[in-house]
């Protein structure tokens, strides 16, 4: 059976999260299975401006699933923001007879692949790929549980050090706009306050939880800030902290890159594999322009306009969850 489709090329964009290499993976074998070639673009859309692209063979994604960060590297691109730069990308796809693109990446990508569906009128398949969660239209994004995991690890080996000096330890996530992360890592760790874009009134946060007696029975905390949550992040919420309380013993640890990395979580492997596996078949079907999710455990196929332009919320019954839990 011929297809219209001869051959895809996928990239990785923006920030890099844990199992993009799955679903590189899944791309590919899903793409030679149903005779369709795929071909590798390197460093996100600067490869595909560059010309950074070559064929990608079953074996050439063996051995990867486990692997964090992204085989085919990722980058920030300016240069794909303007027509110029569109205008070469779309000349090498033409090039190296490029029918379609799967990328993956978040709303940044998503929005780029945008602009050139529409430009050029090629057809553009978007997976979810960032830790933050934010992505409207899917219940997770991949490597979103990896970042979440890895977070409780690190915030379980503070918590000891917390409790045996008695200190209030400060703990910034990263998250852009979006508290997923910080919310969540807080019910797992049992964390005593979580500070979120979501929610306002720091100040008052922290006086409630930590200060208003309800710590009787504790002597040592730990607080979860979001790095957006306010401006300067953990550093201003321990000087807001020391000022009313300076009798507490503050600490404060920031995270960064370190919760971007590591070997993908089976929740992610899979979540990856299956979301590359509908990419194929979304293209076979002659979609275009729209994002692969997950809701409720089953493959969804969103608008990209919708997944970019529509902003996911956090579950009311977390942040309540959260309170709850704390005291
Ligand atoms: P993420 O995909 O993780 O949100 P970014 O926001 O950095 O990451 O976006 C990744 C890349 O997507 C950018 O470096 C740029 O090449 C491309 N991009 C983002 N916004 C646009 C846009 N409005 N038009 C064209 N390309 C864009």
């Amino acid at each position: 059976m011929e297809y219209a489709i001869k051959c895809v090329g996928v990239l990785t964009s923006g920030g890099d999260s844990p199992a993009m290499n799955a679903a590189i993976r899944a791309v590919v074998r899903a793409g030679i299975s149903n005779g369709i070639c795929v071909k590798g673009i390197y460093r996100g859309y600067s490869g595909l401006i560059d010309g950074e692209i070559r064929e990608l063979s079953s074996q050439d994604v063996s051995g990867i699933i486990q692997r964090g960060g992204t085989i085919l590297k990722s980058s920030r691109c300016p240069a794909f923001q303007t027509p110029e730069g569109r205008k070469q990308a779309y000349d090498n796809m033409q090039k190296e007879g490029i029918d379609a693109l799967i990328v993956i990446g978040g709303d940044g990508t998503f929005t780029g692949a945008r602009v050139f569906s529409q430009e050029y009128n090629i057809p553009v398949i978007g997976l979810p790929g960032t830790i933050d969660n934010d992505l409207w239209g899917t219940d997770v994004t991949i490597g979103y549980d990896t970042s979440l995991n890895t977070i409780m690890e690190c915030v379980d080996k503070l918590r000891d050090t917390a409790t045996s000096h008695e200190r209030v330890f400060l703990v910034e996530i990263m998250g852009r706009d979006a508290g997923f992360l910080t919310l969540n890592a807080a019910i797992a760790v049992g964390a005593e306050v979580a500070i979120i874009p979501e929610r306002t009134a720091v100040a008052e946060q922290i006086e409630e939880a930590i200060g208003q007696g309800k710590r009787k029975s504790k002597n040592s905390s730990i607080v979860l800030v979001q790095e957006h949550a306010v401006e300067g992040g953990a550093q201003t919420v321990a000087k807001i902290l020391e000022k009313a309380h300076p009798e507490y013993n503050t600490r404060v640890t920031i995270l960064g890159h370190l919760q971007r990395g590591g070997s993908p979580t089976a929740q992610d492997r899979i979540l990856a594999s299956r979301l590359g596996v509908a990419a194929i078949q979304a293209l076979l079907e002659e979609q275009r322009s729209i994002m692969i999710g997950v809701q409720n455990d089953e493959i969804v196929y969103v608008p990209l306009s919708k997944a970019i332009s529509t902003k996911k919320d956090i579950k009311a019954d977390k942040w309540t969850a959260m309170q709850i839990l704390s005291i």
